[in-house]
């Protein structure tokens, strides 16, 4: 917990949220901004800005939480989102997943996805480095 932080404040119940989900080590609720009808936001009870903050046994429940809430929202095409870092769009520092339906061209999550060029020697060089890291 940190006592700043504002989905820290959610989770202890300190700032209202319109909860879909609890358990011991996850909470879900609803987006206050959403993008599309039933935007809402999975997030582990374990504080920690990144991804790479939250140990691995808080972060086990939060796909199934997601999955559990498009079901219940009956989104058929969705988003799940989790930004990490201000250049990445993370506002909010304490890590959480968006389920963001994506109703039709207009709603939902836009996405830009600027592609680079690469040939498979650069793709085969960068795989053995990052693979050596694994
Ligand atoms: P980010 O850009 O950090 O990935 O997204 C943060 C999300 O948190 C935004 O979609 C924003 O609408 C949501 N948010 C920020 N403050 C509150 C709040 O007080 N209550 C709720 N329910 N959502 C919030
Ligand atoms: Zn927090």
């Amino acid at each position: 917990m940190s006592a700043a932080c504002i989905f820290c404040k959610i989770i202890k119940g300190d700032i209202p949220s319109f909860k879909l989900f609890e358990s011991d080590k996850v909470f879900a609720f609803l987006d206050i901004q959403p993008l599309s009808k039933g935007h809402a936001l999975v997030i582990p009870k374990y504080h920690g800005a990144k991804l790479t903050d939250i140990p691995d046994d808080h972060l086990s429940e939060l796909l199934p939480v997601a999955k559990k809430i498009a079901q219940a929202v009956g989104a058929t095409d969705f988003n799940i989102l989790q930004n990490n870092g201000r250049i990445a769009h993370q506002v909010v520092d304490h890590v959480h997943f968006h389920m963001i339906p994506k109703p039709n061209e207009t709603e939902g999550l836009g996405i830009h996805w600027p592609t680079q060029e690469t040939d498979m020697d650069k793709l085969k060089a960068l795989f053995e480095e990052i693979k050596a890291k694994m």
